[in-house]
């Protein structure tokens, strides 16, 4: 027995007086959803707890069956991770933007106007081999990623991940050190030349170190593997000792192709116990606050899944459904609210519940749970769990 475990990102969403008090989950076309729901065990969960807001990073821990409030070690080491910086344990690793600031460091523009990768890279390279200073010995390392973002890593001794964004004082002179070599670099004297902002000084934030916590295949003998576009998600992923699969046309954004995740997810579940196939557009539209696009959104996961559920084998695949936590199209904000969860299977007792979203399946055989349980329902699905006691 295999299972495969759909998560919408932000997908559950809060009524919405556009929709007439209805969530974008209760308008959409979804029939392949809701024939999950119908075939097997719905229900509703908290993804940390009721009425905490989880980061994407936190949930995602904990829908693989960890305490994120325990384990959870800041969100820059799973960016890093996922962004394929090597990371050790006691390396402290940030989230970077390249950034504007004027003559008084003052930030007018967090992005450096969305500065392109291949400029940004040029501008990481001149930022190798500097050193911290004042007292702190660490190695740096520094990558940029796509346009503005970028990861600087710090290895060392002693390094605490509470140098932070809240702590400015200790990373001052590291971003005054950069500053400096960025503000005359040729690439910002060119930039200026167009016009455009210079990418002249780094953000930080989101400082983090890898959370300690038992891989999925050594706690239940399995091997998993993620297909995510998403770095943080790639990161969670890693460190809970999954595969990642890249597939061609996943890029995390609403032009996404779904057809190439599922075909890939289909590839992945030959050869493994546990397959996360992770889709991030539905939690872009609701911080985009475009109720339609959320929908249609929806829509093509329901296309992404009807695709599986037509060539999977279905006696030997349990297929679960949910998001990763409620993401309102109203406030354009993670909110504590509970979410639905589907899982069907051949050997999964069923309910009455007929289709999938947050007000039906509130009242599924599954009820209420957390998060960090949905792993261990899924493994004992799949035979993967081990007795306790005698
Ligand atoms: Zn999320």
């Amino acid at each position: 027995m295999k299972a495969l475990l759909v998560i919408g990102d932000g997908m559950a969403d809060r009524p919405l007086k556009e929709l007439s008090g209805k969530t974008p989950l209760e308008v959409a076309e979804k029939s392949s959803l809701d024939r999950i729901a119908k075939d097997g065990i719905c229900g509703i969960l908290d993804p940390i707890s009721p009425g905490v807001p989880p980061g994407s990073d936190t949930a995602t821990l904990a829908l693989l069956g960890y305490d994120a409030l325990k384990s959870y070690r800041g969100r820059g080491a799973l960016e890093a991770l996922g962004s394929s910086v090597e990371i050790l344990q006691g390396d402290v690793a940030f989230r970077c933007n390249f950034a504007t600031v004027d003559e008084n460091l003052t930030v007018i523009d967090r992005r450096a106007g969305r500065i392109e990768t291949d400029e940004a890279s040029k501008l990481a390279e001149a930022l190798q081999n500097v050193r911290l200073g004042s007292g702190l010995t660490a190695e740096i390392l520094f990558k940029n990623t796509v346009q503005h973002r970028a990861i600087l890593r710090l290895r060392g001794q002693a390094l605490s991940r509470m140098i932070s964004d809240s702590d400015p004082g200790k990373t001052r002179a590291l971003t005054t050190r950069f500053h400096k070599i960025l503000k005359d670099h040729p690439v910002n004297r060119k930039r200026a030349e167009k016009g455009l902002p210079p990418a002249n000084i780094i953000l930080f934030r989101g400082a983090g170190t890898l959370p300690e916590v038992e891989p999925l295949p050594d706690r239940y003998g399995i091997k998993a593997t993620a297909i995510t576009a998403m770095p943080l998600i790639k990161g969670v992923c890693k460190i809970t000792g999954m595969k990642l699969m890249y597939v061609k046309g996943a890029t995390g954004t609403y032009d996404t192709d779904v057809i190439a995740k599922a075909k890939a997810a289909i590839e992945a579940l030959k050869s493994n116990d546990l397959v996360l196939l992770h889709v991030k557009a539905t939690d872009v539209a609701s911080h985009d606050n475009n109720i339609q696009q959320k929908i249609e959104m929806i829509t093509k996961i329901n296309r992404m899944v009807n695709h599986i559920i037509k060539n999977v084998d279905l006696d030997e695949t349990i297929i679960a459904i949910t998001a990763d936590h409620t993401t309102s199209t109203a406030t354009k904000e993670h909110e504590g609210d509970p979410v639905p969860i589907a899982i069907q299977g051949p050997n999964i007792r069923t309910d009455d519940i007929e289709e999938f979203n947050e007000r039906v399946c509130a009242k599924g055989g599954l009820c209420r749970i957390k998060g960090k349980d949905l792993m261990p329902t899924i493994m004992n699905f799949i035979g993967k769990t081990e007795k306790f006691g005698a």
